[in-house]
């Protein structure tokens, strides 16, 4: 039956292995893409994900393929991004397949989120197609990658697919492959419908679009269904498969993975992990949804205008809907007024978010410095979650203060590891175990503090390696550490944006960077400012703005109007992003100053 000739696979690898190339090359061989709209990395549609070359989003898409015996296979394959804060969506991708096909770079070998994803996979029970890609570069080396992938994942690694998905090699024997080594489906279509939403986002016209898993079941237009977390009911407008653009069906059934839309325009009801079922034979049970994750990473999201604050909530709903990870709460600043105290993964997913607010949305954003998550116990034993640092209590009211630590997994060859180990060491570091990858390259294991990470830890990494070694994490837990927060005070006023907390060890030092950044990034104005840092009523470093009146456009001696015109233009731009603090104006990059450490 119809089952036996689907297979539901994903790709996982270590970033830039060549995941995207591989999908690329399978969409061509199955011929679902039209020469001549072929495109290099055609899964990742959305914007900035084609400017960076870096995939965001997982992606499904249904290929069919004319096999060696003679039958025809249906195959979703689901492409996934590869950094660690994406990891999320590697993870739901996971859950809607059988199997994963595991490309490794025939010259790099074994990356840190190679590893992080394989055991992601093998977690889901997944059967893994070892693939060694890149063997026409002239450093590849696929039998000392075979061995690795043998000796450090433990899979067999004997019948790996050597291939150069640039080239073309190797794609006819992993179609074939994927045909004879991976698991078909095996649902239920008996038994009431139970889907997986792995994903979901929001269509102006249709309105929410489901990406399902059909686990058991079938399920077709003008069926009634039910989310069974939520309760919400609706009846199913369409159904269909993305191959790579959409196209209706007249059913989806166990095995599938496909679309439906019903008409939802409340996406509040829509939650990715939950399970759709039929209102009238629904099944007991839901599928075992994801493991919600927790963001790690705040910082506080305020339109530049304040009159767009709605508009931001509306576009923070709307990415939510597709970013099962991302959190938002109201908050209000005294300098920035109202806003949004948001949460994330990591600061390439924060990057990514705001990025696509400013383009997706149109909205001009103030960002604040990314924080981490601290656990307070407060001098009466209340607990409280410190998300924003200005809200830390007075330290005279602190029993003791929790921050997130991270396993750290950093490979790297040899001659290098000394390097990692200085600098771990200086982040406040915890050194675990040391393995060796194989003759040459060691995978060195540190318990690290998250906020050390997200400062500056991955950059000094990559440059203290000269960018060879590769990092993956995992938090591991909270610590107690000795932390205080440093306030800032311009012209003797505190503005509670861009308040920090830090180690004690690294307060004075800190301090005085960012007195120093801050005049440099803040413009000077018709008086002097006083930039101060402080740690409760103590000044721990200080410098001053000097007084400047002329106008810029007084400096230009030329007359030209129209150079006059793009000044004044170019400054009035500036000002969109600045934000008045008394009677001092703040432009963005000064609430980034605290990350900058040069
Ligand atoms: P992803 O991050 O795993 O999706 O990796 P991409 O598919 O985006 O590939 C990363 C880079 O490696 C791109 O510049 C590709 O052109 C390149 N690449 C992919 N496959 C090959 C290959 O077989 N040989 C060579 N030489 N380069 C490749
Ligand atoms: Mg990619």
């Amino acid at each position: 039956e119809r089952q036996k000739h689907i297979r539901n696979f994903s790709i996982v690898a270590h970033i830039d292995h060549g995941k995207s190339t591989i999908a690329d090359r399978i969409l061509e061989q199955t011929h679902t893409v039209a020469e001549r709209d072929m495109q290099n990395q055609l899964l990742d549609t959305m914007e900035l994900e084609r400017e960076r070359g870096i995939t965001i989003k997982l992606n499904a898409v249904e290929v069919h393929y004319d096999a060696k015996d003679g039958e025809t296979y249906i195959f979703h394959l689901i492409d996934t991004p590869g950094h660690v804060d994406f990891s999320y969506e590697v993870s739901r991708s996971l859950a809607a397949a059988e199997g994963a096909i595991l490309v490794v770079d025939a010259a790099q070998g074994v990356e840190a989120q190679t590893l992080a994803n394989v055991y992601l996979a093998l977690d889901n029970d997944l059967e893994i197609l070892p693939v060694i890609n890149k063997i026409d570069l002239p450093a590849a080396d696929p039998e000392k990658v075979r061995q690795e992938i043998e000796d450090v994942i433990g899979i067999d690694a004997s019948e790996a697919v050597l291939a150069s998905a640039k080239q073309g090699i190797g794609i006819p024997e992993l179609l074939e492959r994927i045909v004879t080594d991976l698991p078909a489906p095996q649902g239920d279509l008996e038994v009431p419908l139970r889907a997986l939403i792995f994903d979901s986002e929001y269509d102006a016209y249709r309105g929410v679009v489901l990406n399902l898993r059909i686990k058991e079941g079938i399920v077709k237009p003008g069926d009634r269904i039910r989310l069974m977390n939520t309760g919400a009911e609706y009846d199913v407008t369409e159904v269909g498969v993305m191959s790579p653009d959409a196209q209706k069906r007249d059913y989806l059934m166990a095995g599938d993975v496909g679309y439906l839309t019903a008409s939802i325009k409340d996406i509040t009801t829509t939650h990715s992990g939950d399970t759709v079922t039929l209102a009238t034979h629904p099944a007991e049970e839901p599928l075992p949804g994801y493991r919600p994750m927790t963001p790690m990473v705040y910082a506080g999201l305020y339109p530049a205008d304040n009159a767009r604050y709605t508009d931001l909530r509306e576009a923070l709903e709307k990415l939510q809907l597709n970013d099962a990870a991302l959190e938002f709460i109201p908050e209000t600043s005294q300098a920035l007024g109202f806003g949004y105290r948001v949460g994330f993964l990591g600061l390439l997913h924060m990057d990514v978010i705001q990025e696509r607010l400013e383009r997706e949305f149109n909205l001009d954003l103030v960002t604040t410095a990314p924080s981490v998550t601290y656990q307070v116990t407060k001098s009466d034993d209340e607990v409280v979650e410190i998300e924003n640092p200005s809200e830390l209590p007075e330290a005279s009211q602190i029993k003791s203060i929790l921050e997130p630590y991270v396993h750290a997994s950093i490979m790297v060859p040899n001659e290098y590891v000394g390097a990692v180990m200085e600098l771990a060491q200086r982040k406040r570091g915890e050194f675990d175990t040391m393995d060796y990858l194989d003759a040459s390259r060691v995978n060195v294991k540190y318990y690290i503090p998250l906020s050390e990470i997200i400062f500056d830890f991955f950059d000094r990494l990559k440059s203290n390696t000269r960018g060879y070694a590769s990092l993956d994490y995992e938090i591991s837990g909270m610590r107690q550490s000795d932390l205080v927060k440093i306030d800032i005070l311009l012209n003797s006023e505190k503005v509670d944006a861009l308040s920090f907390i830090v180690h004690r060890t690294f307060a004075a030092e800190r301090g005085r960077i960012i007195t120093a950044k801050l005049k440099e990034l803040i413009p000077r104005q018709n008086f002097e400012i006083p930039v101060q840092a402080a740690i409760g009523s103590k000044i721990i470093a200080r410098t001053n703005i000097k007084a400047y009146r002329k106008d810029v456009t007084s400096k230009i001696h030329t007359g030209d109007p129209d150079r006059r015109a793009k000044l004044l233009d170019k400054q009035k731009r500036g000002k969109a992003r600045m934000k008045a603090v008394g009677i001092v104006d703040i432009p963005q990059e000064a609430f980034m100053a605290v990350l900058n450490t040069d």
